[in-house]
């Protein structure tokens, strides 16, 4: 008879087109649990259009560890991390890009402190070999996040984290579609704890988060975490209104008075311009949470599974079972 072990660690993989990096990621991370039992490895297929799927299918017939979610189609980075971690069985997920700028190593670490009693511990980018432009916006986009929204998430934390079983189960009941996992964690709360780490280069292949992703990903977080874009256009229109009130009384001034105003062509043109350029941010501004609204509103599932690989599926809030 088989004997069932329960299984302690989860590690969720992402994989887009990184048939370069598979092999050594496998190698490393398994390096990582050799003597522990119980643990699988997830790797999440996000529709690769090399062959990373037969990479990964190959290996899990050699090692029944590696289990494969296989997405029906590219959902992107949040999307394929939350479908791993709604099918993952540990008593703690482990989260990792894969292209071994997390280096997995550090799991190890991630474990000590889970076992002193934290329930979320988050890797902290102390350095990293990124290109200046890639380090300084990501540098820049967690303080503004911070300034701006209603929730404060650790400075240079990325995805690369460990969570504990009471968390994925909140995680993965929360119904939220637009997915921006690194606010979402500090939101649910408990003990955190924190790792610091250097983030090597990417080990082969190429880079999957464009500019476009990139600010995708920022207008998405801001957008879900913060209200104070809407609040600003009140105090901007407020502000303008003013302006245009004391401008009102004072042509009305003006023409009692019998002060010969000139006819103003520059000046008339400037404000519209003004005003139209600031009426357009606060439409687009609005848009953008609009499109927030409809997103949740669809209640379309976040991902869709075309095949699973070495696990049984027992439930999947957010994505269609096979
Ligand atoms: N990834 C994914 N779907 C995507 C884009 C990326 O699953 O649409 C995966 C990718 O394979 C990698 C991780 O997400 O494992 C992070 O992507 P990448 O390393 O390209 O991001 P960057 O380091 O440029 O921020
Ligand atoms: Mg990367």
């Amino acid at each position: 008879m088989q004997k069932i072990i329960k299984i302690k660690y989860s590690v969720v993989i992402p994989i887009y087109n990184e048939e370069k990096v598979i092999p050594e990621l496998y190698s490393r991370t398994t390096k990582v649990f050799s003597g522990k039992a119980g643990y699988e490895i997830i790797f999440v297929d996000d529709g690769s259009s090399d062959h990373s799927l037969e990479i990964l299918e190959k290996l899990n017939k050699k090692d029944s560890k590696i289990k494969i979610i296989s997405l029906s189609r590219n959902f992107g980075h949040q999307e394929a991390i939350s479908a791993g971690i709604d099918f993952a069985k540990g008593n703690a997920v482990v989260t990792m890009d894969g292209d071994l700028q997390d280096p997995p190593e550090i799991i190890t670490e991630f474990i000590k402190e889970w076992e002193k009693g934290c329930k979320i511990v988050y890797g902290i980018r102390k350095s990293s070999k990124e290109s200046f432009q890639k380090r300084f916006f990501s540098k820049m986009f967690y303080r503004v996040f911070n300034k701006l929204s209603n929730i404060k998430i650790p400075l240079d934390a990325g995805d690369f984290c460990l969570m504990d079983r009471e968390i994925v189960d909140i995680l993965v009941k929360l119904p939220e579609r637009v997915r921006f996992l690194r606010g979402i964690r500090p939101w649910i709360g408990f003990k955190q704890g924190f790792v610091k780490y250097d983030r090597d280069k990417r080990y082969g292949g190429k880079a999957k988060y464009t500019v476009n992703k990139s600010t995708k990903l920022a207008i998405n977080a801001l957008a879900s975490f913060s209200y104070l874009p809407l609040h600003l256009f009140v105090g901007i229109g407020f502000f303008t209104s003013l302006f245009s009130f004391i401008g009102i009384v004072l042509t009305i001034i003006a023409k009692f008075a019998g002060i010969e105003v000139v006819k103003g062509w520059t000046s008339t043109i400037l404000v519209i311009l003004l005003l139209g350029g600031i009426q357009l941010i606060m439409l687009g501004i609005i848009g953008e949470y609009i499109e927030k609204i409809f997103e949740e509103t669809k209640h379309r599932p976040i991902y869709i599974v075309n095949k699973l690989v070495g696990i049984t599926p027992n439930r999947s809030p957010k994505g269609r079972q096979v």
